[in-house]
């Protein structure tokens, strides 16, 4: 079995190589020893497993297309928020620093992700409680919900560098 010290995560990709969750090393060599899984990426370390030794996986693809379900939505978060909206303000492409309610929440605008960006302090205090109509400003396209593994795994927590070319983020997105 793994020795100690390899308790790090490996990221489970589908067969499709969609992301799907990630997993402990440990649990990710046991998939590839048992042929369900196979490296896609490794780590310089080296595990010795049974009889044979092999790099720690960083990322693992399944050799069988598994079908998941997933949660309807990705969970708002300040971190999502910003990682969605590629840590800027959305009014002025300045550094965010804050989460903006479009719809101000005063006048009955939702916590929701349709109606909340990324902003920076200064447009923040800017508009505070008027709408965008009176403040003559417009929004470069209308705030999505995020969809998919990759986001799910982006709002909730910390992600390996590593892993960054299957979850399709952008380098500006801090790890
Ligand atoms: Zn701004």
């Amino acid at each position: 079995m793994p020795s100690p010290g390899t308790a790090g995560a490996t990221l489970l990709l589908n067969a499709t190589y969609e992301p799907l969750c990630v997993v402990s090393s440990r649990r990710a060599i046991v998939l590839v020893l048992a042929e369900k899984a196979e490296p896609v990426d490794s780590a310089a370390d080296v595990v010795h497993a049974e009889r044979v030794s092999l790099p720690v996986p960083v990322v693992v693809r399944l050799t069988r297309y598994v079908r998941v379900p997933y949660p309807a939505s990705v969970p708002l978060s300040r971190r999502a928020v910003f990682t969605r909206d590629g840590q800027v303000c959305v009014y002025c492409g300045g550094s965010a620093t804050s989460i903006d309610h479009v719809v101000p929440r005063s006048r009955g605008g939702t916590h929701t992700w349709d109606n909340v960006v990324a902003a920076c302090r200064r447009c923040n205090h800017t508009k505070a409680d008027r709408s965008l109509a009176e403040m003559g400003w417009a929004l470069p396209h209308p705030p999505r919900t995020p969809s998919g593994a990759a986001w799910r795994l982006l709002g909730t927590r910390t992600v390996d560098p590593r892993w960054r070319d299957w979850l399709g983020v952008p380098e500006s997105v801090s790890a």
